[in-house]
């Protein structure tokens, strides 16, 4: 797969308050990508017609011409429609979200957010818009997947999962929002050459779900009645 280094990106950041820009642009340099800082969509704007981004990270509440109005604009441009959008949001916005991906947004990320969420994040929406960076990381919401160092987190905190834990969960990661009877989990996560009695994957979901409860995600992992589970980020 293409393994470019994150130096190959830029990112275009529009930010009016000074410190969370300069902050910002701290984490995006350490994780090595190229920055593009401003203070308002008007100046992101004059900045696109220098240098085509590769991202724009976007936030919510600007002075002049707003984040989502931007953002809403922007998606309407036939030369820039497919420049990916992160939108920055805070906390009490939330009921805003939807509203925030109907203007097109490829993702928002709540403030306050970690430094390590927010990386995850942009790679992944580089990922899904075909530019891609590693593979290693599959993010879904705030959980995070490393399949290089086989950690599994959430909100940035670590979770004790078994190995087949771990791929039980990979795999429900990459086909979120489909339902999978017992065989098929069976199938893509033990091989069809091992016999394993379709219980085994009810012991391994309970684990997994045990895990999920002390992290209050219990409901990631769905029973769809008479015919297997299912993972969704929404209920
Ligand atoms: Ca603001």
């Amino acid at each position: 797969m293409n393994n470019l280094p994150m130096s190959n990106f830029t990112v275009l950041l529009v930010e009016d308050e000074d410190a969370i820009r300069e902050m910002l642009v701290v984490i995006l340099k350490q994780a090595g990508l190229q920055v593009l800082a401003v203070a308002s969509a008007e100046q992101g704007q004059i900045a696109l017609a220098d240098n085509l981004p590769d991202l724009i990270l976007l936030d919510w509440m600007l002075p002049g011409i707003s984040g989502v109005e931007w953002a809403r604009r922007l998606k309407k441009d036939q030369a820039y429609k497919t420049l990916p959008i992160i939108l920055l949001t805070a906390r009490g916005e939330e009921e805003d979200k939807v509203s925030g991906l109907d203007c097109g947004a490829d993702d928002y990320i709540t403030k306050p957010f970690s430094p390590k969420e927010l990386i995850a994040r942009i790679k992944a929406v580089l990922r899904r818009s075909g530019k891609s960076t590693d593979s290693a990381m599959i993010v879904a919401g705030d959980l995070v997947l490393d399949t290089e160092q086989h950690r599994l987190s959430i909100a940035d905190k670590q979770l004790e999962v078994s190995p087949t834990e771990f791929r039980l969960m990979q795999f429900f990661m990459t086909h979120p929002d489909k339902v999978y009877s017992r065989t098929q989990l069976l199938d893509q996560i033990w091989g069809r050459s091992v016999y394993i009695e379709e219980r085994t994957v009810d012991v391994h979901i309970r684990r997994l779900r045990k895990i999920l409860t002390e992290h209050q995600r219990e409901n990631l992992v769905q029973t769809v009645r008479g015919f297997g589970y299912r993972f969704s980020l929404t209920q």
